[in-house]
């Protein structure tokens, strides 16, 4: 990029904390990466503190803590003080695993904003599978509750695949009965575990225009009772036409901080063969505005055709970088959603592949330790 280039990029306005990779939790979606349980080194509170001080100077207004299971660093309430007093917005996404009513006090005693929990599904039985954990669904609606009684909005997540996508209105009820105030119905992203069980995961087009017309349904019916209940459906990528401006635009808005201190314009863009900075040995304006790693992909001057004399590019900035190279091995690859990629062929391939899949739940690759360190191997 160019100095006057570099000279347009605007401050991180977003800044996710992923503060550790740890989790109890197993699920095969899991955005973390596969060789996760060979990086165990994490930022000290200290550092951690002192990333958001440079993060907070250079203009950054919203902080979202997230890991792994961000709930396993004892000091997020230390955490969660410091950024208020930075004045940050903060955000806790979490899968509810450890968390207790009275932490859920002590976080918004220090300043928390809003907290996210996640579910897997509407029923025990199979939230508990997909969670690799048999007490996960009682202690997510305990805490769902818990939340919600100390005067947060309710913000609730479920991350939807072809195993769960028949609960739509299962999930929506059980939202509404917890007095829901934010639904967020993510389909899965390719991604990490995700990308490696996505056979297993993705569901099929007829599945998903089910599903789709069941949450439309069912918003239609909050809507004639006057529930004020907001669902959002995130379709999956793999079956639009065009990608999505992934992240904004590389290095546009967004900055992610591995537990390790390793920086990243997106939480996955670890897989990349990229050599990222790390805010060790950088100092966060450094690794922004100057690092090699962040102005790779920004501007429109590495585009390759067809992006390269696209009328769109300015819209979806020629797509997501993991996942062109992901699919086609070269992350300056048009993203293989595009219909006017070359290798859109991968994306036809996969949606045939979903409609014909057969795999169950037990031959999903589970995220935990023992299969990472496999896998890391292999
Ligand atoms: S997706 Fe599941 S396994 Fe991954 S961090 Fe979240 S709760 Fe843990
Ligand atoms: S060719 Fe590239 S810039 Fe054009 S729509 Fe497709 S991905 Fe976007």
């Amino acid at each position: 990029m160019t100095a006057a280039a570099e000279a347009r990029v605007g401050p991180p306005l977003w800044l996710l904390a992923e503060l550790t990779y740890r989790c109890p939790l197993q699920c095969p979606y899991c955005s973390n990466p596969l060789d996760y349980a060979s990086q165990q080194q994490e930022l000290s509170t200290e550092q951690w503190l002192d990333v958001l001080r440079q993060g907070r100077a250079m203009g950054a207004a919203q902080l979202g803590f997230s890991g792994g299971e961000p709930l396993v660093r004892q000091d997020l309430p230390e955490l969660i003080a410091g950024a208020r007093d930075l004045g940050y917005y903060t955000n806790l996404i979490t899968s509810g695993i450890g968390l207790t009513e009275a932490k859920v006090q002590a976080f918004a005693e220090a300043g928390l904003d809003h907290i996210q929990v996640s579910f897997q599904a509407s029923d025990p039985e199979l939230n508990n599978a997909v969670a690799g954990s048999r007490k996960a669904f009682e202690q997510k609606l305990a805490m769902a509750r818990a939340v919600k009684a100390a005067g947060y909005p309710m913000v609730l997540n479920f991350v939807i695949h072809r195993h769960n996508i028949h609960q739509m209105n299962d999930i929506l009820a059980l939202c509404e009965n917890l007095d829901a105030d934010y639904v967020e119905l993510a389909t899965c992203q390719y991604y990490g575990w995700a990308f490696k069980n996505r056979e297993g995961l993705m569901p099929s087009k007829a599945q998903l225009v089910q599903a789709e017309h069941e949450v439309n349904c069912y918003r239609d019916d909050l809507r004639s009772r006057d529930r004020a209940m907001k669902v959002i459906f995130v379709t999956p990528d793999y079956y639009e036409e065009r990608p999505k401006a992934c992240m904004n635009g590389w290095g546009n808005l967004f900055l992610t901080v591995a537990p390790d201190g390793t920086a990243l314009p997106c939480h996955s863009a670890r897989l990349l063969p990229i050599d990222f900075p790390n805010v060790q040995t950088k100092s966060l304006n450094d690794i922004w505005y100057h690092s090699p790693g962040f102005n790779h992909y920004r501007g429109d001057s590495w585009m390759p055709e067809p992006c390269r004399s696209c009328d769109e590019k300015d819209k979806d900035f020629g797509g997501c970088r993991c996942q062109a190279y992901l699919l086609t091995g070269n992350a300056d690859n048009a993203d293989p959603v595009c219909s006017k990629s070359p290798h859109n062929d991968r994306i036809l391939a996969a949606r045939t592949a979903a409609d014909h899949a057969t795999a169950g739940l037990d031959d999903l690759i589970y995220r935990n330790a023992r299969n990472s360190k496999l896998l890391y191997r292999g």
